[in-house]
Parts: structure tokens; sequence; C-alpha cells
């Protein structure tokens, strides 16, 4: 129940930062939220044996707003992975894509389950309408019970072909830095808030150039799985790298600009996030001037060696020193 109303959080969160004001609920879902509150109040407190002065967010933020969908709150088990959609307002464009799937994971070992969710996401019908022909639907990679799990926003080019997260020029990059964290690639689980790459209209030759960034409404299709995926590796950390994943997480108008909450700990599903720079920013930098990338590599470095503190990473002195003046 707990990992609900953080989840529940969350999504209140996001939708508030979206603009929406009021989310409508019956009031035999409401009774239920209340009691969940009592419930986990109790159950905290004797945990803990302190005061409730020290109780959790999601009491504190979900108990008073009220209001909650019914389809996130349930008898546990099983957990529901879904998204609260804010209602369309008059100014936006009708929806495009149906709305975001609603699942439960198998029973069975975390090996199961994993396997279960990718099955489930390689062959979901709106994620495959939206990968051209020859091209792949992308879920995460890596260890399956990692400590540290990297956020990124969606496939590009190299990625549909491979089917694999961060295989391009920006995921080399971000190998290479969490190899400077003194960790192989294999060690940590890399995923996406989008499982399929961004369409833009093809060339005269039929091609997809460049990329985009994901809409909100692509996002929120996808984040349920997401959510699942690290609710089954259970890392200690999540990172998001760059803007759009940030948003995806903490919401799309949590924040102006990334130098607002770059470098600083937040909350995801109940898990510290580290938000950071993306890897093809440090890129962009890389090919504008020396002094910038070093100035770019160092801030985002900083907040690896946060993200390597808190996970017990041994960081040595030539670590801390990566990409200062001489
Ligand atoms: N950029 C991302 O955000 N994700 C990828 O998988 C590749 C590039």
């Amino acid at each position: 129940m707990r990992h609900a109303l953080h989840v529940l959080t969350d999504e209140l969160r996001r939708l508030k930062a979206s603009g929406v004001k009021t989310v409508h609920v019956p009031d035999e879902t409401l009774a239920a939220l209340r009691q969940a509150l009592r419930t986990e109040r109790g159950e905290r407190k004797a945990e803990s044996g302190k005061n409730e002065g020290n109780a959790p967010k999601a009491e504190t933020t979900a108990a008073p707003v009220g209001k909650i969908a019914p389809e996130i709150v349930t008898s546990e088990p099983p957990k529901v992975y879904s998204t609260l959609r804010a209602p369309l307002s008059a100014s936006r464009s009708p929806s495009l894509l149906p709305p975001p799937p609603v699942f439960t994971l198998p029973e069975g070992d975390r090996a199961t389950r994993w396997a279960w969710l990718r099955d489930r996401v390689l062959g979901d019908p709106v994620c495959c309408a939206h990968v051209r022909p020859g091209k792949k639907v992308v879920f995460g990679v890596g260890r399956i019970d990692a400590q540290i799990m990297f956020v990124g926003e969606a496939p590009g080019a190299d990625e549909e072909v491979q089917g694999e997260p961060f295989v391009g020029p920006a995921g080399q990059l971000l190998t290479r830095m969490i190899q400077a964290m003194g960790l192989q690639r294999q060690q940590v689980y890399i995923g996406n808030i989008m499982n399929w790459r961004p369409e833009l209209p093809p060339g005269p030759d039929g091609r997809q150039y460049g990329n985009r960034e994901p809409t909100e409404e692509e996002m929120t299709y996808c984040l349920p799985y997401l959510r699942a995926q690290i609710d089954v590796i259970g890392p200690t950390i999540l990172v998001a790298l760059g803007s759009t994943a940030s948003k995806g997480l903490l919401g799309m108008r949590a924040f102006k600009t990334l130098g607002e909450v770059r470098g600083r700990w937040h909350e995801y599903c109940g898990r510290p996030l580290m938000v950071t720079y993306h890897p093809s920013y440090l890129l962009r930098k890389e090919a504008e001037s020396k002094l910038g990338e070093r100035r770019a590599k160092r801030a985002a470095w900083e907040d690896f060696l946060l993200v390597m503190q808190r996970a017990g990473v041994p960081i040595s002195d030539k670590q801390r020193g990566y990409f200062l003046d001489k």
C-alpha cells in the first residue's frame, strides 16, 4: 500500500504541476483512501516509533487533496500499473493515443516478472504501431537487481535499430561515465520514459532524420511501463538524464530550466532521484568549446559523485578531480 501511495502522490504532483486543479473521485474511493492512509500511518508508527511529524509525504500530500483515481488505489496485491491522465483542456489537441496501458505484474521472481514485462512492452500494440518497418520497440537493459537506474527520454536512430537504450553516441558517453564511476554498464539498469522513437515526417528518401522530444501524451502512455520496471528492478537510486526525462518524472511544468532541479535529490516512486544533464547535451558542449565541455562535464560529474556517495560506491581522489581545471 505504501508504494501505491507513493505512486499516487507522484501522479498528483505531476497533475498539479501540469495545472490540473481538480480530480473527481467517488466518495467510496475517498473513504478507502482515508482508511489506507490511517493504516499506513499506523504501520509507519509501529515501524519507526516516531511521531506523526515524520509521516511520509504521501500522507500529507494525498490526504488533504482527497481526490484519487479509482484504478490507482486498489487492495494489494495485485498492483495495477496505470497513469492518471489530465483531462484535456479545450486548448489542447485531441488525444491521438489510446489511454495508457493498465496491467498487473505476474507473481514470480524478479527475472520472471522482468521477462513478462519486457514481452508485454515489446508486444504492446501501440508501441508496435509507432515503430517503422524494420525498427524496434526499446525496453530497458542491464542488471535486473541494479542499485542504480538511469532514465533517459526516448530511443534515437541507433536505439531503434538495435532495440537497446543508449547505444548511439550519447549512450557511448553514458557508458564511459558509468565506467568512470568504477562500474560496468552491465551493473546498472538503463531505461527510457518512452519505448519507441518519436516519429518525425520522413525525408524524400522515406527515412527519418533527427529526433524530437516525446510529447507529454507519449510519455504518459509509456510511463506505467517505466514504473513497473522500477518496481521490478528495485533500484535504490534513480538518475534522470536531461530535461525531458526529468519532466516526465517530476511533472511537465515542475521546472522551466534544468538548472532549477539539476544536481539535487528529488523523489520518484518513493526513491531518491538525481537529476543531471543528458549525455547528448554534453556532446553538444563538446562540439562547441573545450571550456564549455569541461564545465558541463564537471557539473554532470559532480552529480555522478553524489550518486556514487549515496550508493556507497568508493570514490578515489582521482575520481573526485575529474574534469577540474588543472
Ligand atoms: N537518448 C535517450 O534519452 N535515450 C536513448 O535511449 C538514447 C538517446
